[in-house]
């Protein structure tokens, strides 16, 4: 497709996020929501629809929500129900879902993301509580499909956004947003590979200058970050492509293929009338009173913006490093962790933006298994800042560190890495350097003093790499100013 055509025409996403919620118990029963736990065992009557089993609101559900809601400029309703949402499948043995419908306790909120520098407002038209179902698998038997209803009845919020998104790559940043924003709640792990936070995409094109919108498809399956970003740039290609041949888009739930890179038919859209919602009878409405709210706004933890804004106050640093460092909470808490142990916020800042970002980055972890210690860590930038050892000494005892549990000092002595700044064992090395290149000391002399560089090289050689570089430069430079 030539890009010119492209132009003519306008993307318009809108994006469903549901996150599942690190509460302890089920949305409505008392169960374990522990992940990884033996097929089935986690389950109560309540969970298999046996009749006459009555589901109790887990109040922290009302709370998480509650602070979503805050953390996105929402409006919270005072009062809101439950719905249920009735339909048919293996994996859900109530034969309806718990949710809300039309009084979502959060509503009319946004969020900022940046694009290429550009800051944008996307609204939010409303998150809901609703719970999980359970979980088909079909890959472990050879005939049937398994049934594991652990997470049946898992608490989870529903974000609707408006359709105010406009590039596959401002979904992914909106996405990222949400995924920051609910980690630094500690209301949901963020995991997208793992079906924590899971998108739906309702993606539709019209051309530019046109004021309503196309007809929208609804994008599904797609477990990472990288995967929304891609189906949803297939997708818009391929409806412009359908437009441009005097075809119509058709209203549909498409399926991601993450191998073949394309999109696939997986259902008609379904309409809401289908799921024949009525107000949950069992469960009364979900009152929040003031005294609530102020209770969980007290709560809040300090959100990214204000962190990032307070690393440049605090800590004197730029406004990129800060941002990469807040991006992720845990980084974040990393960093201020380390610098509990060691108090030099710009040499722990550096040697977490460049070597700790590029192993989690070569193994492809997170901070949370990155295998060296706050405390291990601090010790190796406080071994750097009393001198102790030079600066390639430091990237050597940090990929040992990666390896061994072992202090950095000790790794320091163990590697015989241990700066020497003492001038009686480093005089006779640096006259021994000179001695044996008088063509280099007269070009020196001569004016070239960027052979300073040299001689410190063979001095760092001769001693191993322990010599102090600083003290050397000093040394060398006197010695041959003499004369
Ligand atoms: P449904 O109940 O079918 O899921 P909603 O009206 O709740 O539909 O909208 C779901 C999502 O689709 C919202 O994020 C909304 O912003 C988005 N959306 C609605 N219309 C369009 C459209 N024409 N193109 C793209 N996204 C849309
Ligand atoms: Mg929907």
């Amino acid at each position: 497709m030539s890009s010119s055509v492209h132009d003519n025409y306008e993307a318009v996403i809108g994006l469903e996020v549901h996150a599942q919620l690190l509460t302890e118990s089920k949305a409505f029963a008392p169960v374990s929501t522990e992940f990884g736990g033996s097929p089935n065992t986690q389950i109560s009557p309540l969970c298999l629809g046996h009749p006459g089993t009555l589901p109790v609101l887990n109040e922290n559900l009302v709370r998480y929500i509650i602070k979503m809601g805050l953390a996105t400029s929402c409006d919270i309703a005072r009062k809101s129900i439950f719905a249920r949402k009735n339909y048919f499948y293996p994996d859900l043995p109530k034969g309806y879902q718990i949710s809300q419908y039309d009084t979502p306790i959060c509503h009319d909120g946004h969020i900022h993301i940046t694009t290429d520098g550009i800051d944008k407002k996307i609204g939010i038209t409303r998150i809901h509580m609703e719970e999980d179902a359970g979980k088909s698998i079909h890959d472990q038997d050879p005939f049937n499909t398994l049934i594991d209803l652990n997470r049946a009845g898992v608490p989870l919020i529903e974000i609707v956004s408006e359709p105010d998104i406009r590039s596959a790559k401002e979904a992914y940043e909106y996405l990222k947003r949400i995924k920051q924003i609910v980690q630094y709640l500690e209301i949901c792990d963020g995991n997208m590979e793992e079906g924590s936070l899971r998108c739906d995409a309702n993606v539709s094109v019209r051309r530019k200058g046109q004021e309503e919108f196309g007809t929208r498809t609804e994008l599904k399956n797609m477990n990472s970050f990288r995967n929304v970003e891609r189906a949803i740039e297939f997708e818009i290609e391929r409806q412009i492509d359908l437009l441009e041949s005097g075809e119509k888009v058709v209203q549909q739930t498409l399926l991601w293929d993450a191998d073949k890179m394309e999109t696939r038919m997986m259902r008609s859209k379904e309409e809401a009338h289908d799921y024949r919602y009525f107000p949950e009878p069992d469960i009364p409405p979900v009152v929040v009173t003031d005294e609530m709210l102020e209770d969980i706004k007290e709560d809040l933890p300090e959100m990214p913006d204000v962190r990032k804004q307070r690393f440049i106050d605090e800590y004197d640093m730029s406004d990129d490093d800060a941002q990469t460092l807040t991006e992720d909470r845990y980084l974040a808490d990393f960093y201020e962790d380390v610098l509990h142990h060691a108090d030099n916020p710009k040499p722990v800042s550096n040697l977490i933006l460049t070597e700790v970002l590029r192993t989690l980055n070569d193994r492809s972890i997170g901070i949370k298994e990155f295998p060296i210690s706050e405390e291990r860590l601090a010790g190796l930038v406080q071994l750097r800042e009393d001198d102790k050892i030079n600066s390639s000494a430091m990237t050597e005892i940090y990929n040992a560190m990666l390896e061994e549990e072992k202090t950095a000092e000790e790794l320091a002595k163990e590697m015989n890495l241990v700066q020497v700044s003492d001038t009686d064992f480093l005089e006779p090395i640096v006259d021994e350097v000179i001695e044996e290149h008088p063509d280099e000391v007269e070009r020196y002399r001569d004016g070239k003093k960027g052979l300073i560089g040299f001689f410190i090289g063979q001095v760092m050689q001769r001693s191993q790499g322990k010599a102090n570089p600083e003290m050397v430069r000093e040394m060398i430079s006197d010695r041959l100013a003499q004369e």
